[in-house]
């Protein structure tokens, strides 16, 4: 690793796990010399989170000339399942782009950290950002601080790739225009020995989102041979499972029409975690000599596993607005970001709203499994080459779908219509505001103005 001596970069990089460290890869092979300041130690797992990667994550991660580190970390997810009680959609990620894979944090962050190091990036482990220096308007540099020093550094402009709690978001005081609470909490823990039923086509998946009732179970087969459970459910009724034991957690696993033939047979192999309260927001990305990425910028609900992939995306496109250096390039990520966002953002809200599993849904995924057509559109939803819901059902589908139930006097999907208005109207408000946005830019308006989305539901 480099000496920290330095004292001056062109980026300095706030935050070294999925976001900073592969920032940090990118903008350092594109010539730029870049400071990284963490604040916890080197090669340690991520404290709160889970770990699908979907095909787009791993293309990214390709496209910065990461994909085949994390490759050797876990093998493919070949088998996606996704079900609302007993109906399924299973998509076949088999094949060639459609590479998924959901190595645990222990590994994946360390991957990528390690990866950067190699390179000779000067990172600064056990290192906190307390404070932004500004000359007039603009960022200049952070005040860090170690166990044994504060001291200054400076560089042309400073990334906050410090989480949902950003410390550089709160410093430079980035708006968020749409903020709401969650609904899930989540637990989870990791499991050895699991034997899969032999020839159960239930358990015909490598990661399996699991609705049932008001809860979702999450099954992932990770590195290692080991096995991720996880339950989520709303979220006064999470914090009891761990309070004094993980007996609560293991009571709610053995119960899962899933998990519970899977968590006899296993061990639990580590301590399970939890989360019961998140904000989720989108923030001003951009401004005068500074920049957010990742889940500092952009924390969206957990519940479809799409974090770490968005976070790749957005690395992606802010290291050629860095390396493009123009208040007009770093303009166009923030408001690409957005537009690239904002369906997956209230589709991941709904998902986790407690709601989600209604007859409405279980209905459409009992029509999409039928229709190989369908299930591809729904991949490219996956690869969020389209949008959730508009773009994967074809206009006449659910009409057709639900005249179909009438007709066979089944009315339940009916109840269900309100929340779906609800949210196409929500997604179609705010995709042309910030579609708008981003044209005025194309058309050369360098506003930074924010934009006002439909909702601010906190
Ligand atoms: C319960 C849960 C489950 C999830 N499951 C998935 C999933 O399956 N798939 C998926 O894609 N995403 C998932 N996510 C989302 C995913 O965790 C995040 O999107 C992703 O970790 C964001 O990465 P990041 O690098 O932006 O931030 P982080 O991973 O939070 O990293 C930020 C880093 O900044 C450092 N830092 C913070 N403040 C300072 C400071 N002042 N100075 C220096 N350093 C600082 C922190 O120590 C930390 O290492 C989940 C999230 C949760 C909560």
């Amino acid at each position: 690793m480099q000496q920290p001596s330095s004292k001056h970069a062109d980026v300095i990089i706030v935050g070294f796990r999925c976001a900073g460290a592969s920032l940090a890869y990118s903008l350092h092979n594109a010539g730029l010399k870049v400071i990284v300041v963490e604040s916890a130690a080197l090669y340690t797992d991520h404290p709160l989170s889970t770990h699908v990667i979907l095909p787009l994550g791993m293309q990214k991660l390709d496209e910065m000339g990461l994909g085949d580190r994390i490759r050797d970390l876990a093998p493919r997810q070949t088998r996606l399942s996704n079900r609302l009680d007993d109906e399924e959609i299973q998509l076949d990620l088999s094949k060639g782009e459609l590479d998924c894979r959901a190595p645990r944090r222990s590994v994946l962050d360390p991957a990528l950290q390690e990866a950067v190091v190699e390179q000779g990036v000067d990172v600064r482990e056990k290192t906190k950002v307390t404070g932004l220096l500004r000359q007039d308007e603009r960022v200049v540099g952070v005040r860090v601080k170690n166990a044994n020093e504060s001291y200054e550094l400076r560089a042309d402009i400073i990334v906050g790739a410090d989480g949902r709690h950003s410390t550089v978001a709160k410093l430079v005081d980035a708006q968020a225009y749409i903020e709401a609470d969650n609904y899930f909490g989540t637990v989870w823990s990791y499991f050895s020995g699991t034997c899969f039923p032999q020839d159960d086509p239930k358990y015909n998946w490598d990661t399996c989102f699991h609705f049932h009732g008001e809860k979702v179970q999450l099954l992932v087969k990770t590195d290692s041979d080991l096995m991720l459970l996880g339950v989520g459910a709303k979220k006064d009724s999470v914090s009891h499972w761990v309070k004094d034991s993980a007996a609560g957690f293991l009571e709610q696993l053995g119960q899962g029409v899933l998990s519970g033939p899977l968590v006899a047979n296993s061990k639990m192999v580590r301590k399970p975690v939890g989360i019961t309260a998140m904000t989720f927001f989108m923030k001003k990305a951009v401004g005068p000599g500074w920049a957010l990425v990742g889940d500092a910028g952009l924390t969206a609900d957990p519940t479809p596993g799409d974090g770490i992939t968005n976070a790749l995306r957005d690395v992606v496109a802010l290291s050629s607005a860095i390396v493009e250096g123009s208040e007009q390039a770093m303009l166009y990520y923030w408001r690409k970001r957005d537009v690239d966002s904002i369906a997956l953002f209230h589709a991941a809200e709904y998902m986790g709203s407690g709601s989600f599993n209604n007859a409405f849904n279980r209905m459409t995924y009992r029509y999409v499994e039928k229709s190989p057509a369908i299930k591809q559109r729904m991949i490219e939803a996956v690869m969020t080459r389209t949008r959730p819901y508009a773009d994967i059902l074809p206009m006449w589908a659910a009409p057709y779908w639900l005249l179909r139930e009438l007709i066979k006097g089944n009315f339940a999907p009916l109840t269900a219509m309100g929340d779906i208005f609800s949210l196409g109207g929500k997604i179609m408000h705010d995709e042309r505001v910030l579609k708008k946005a981003l044209r005025d830019l194309e058309r050369g308006s360098l506003s930074a103005d924010i934009p006002q989305l439909s909702s601010k539901e906190k």
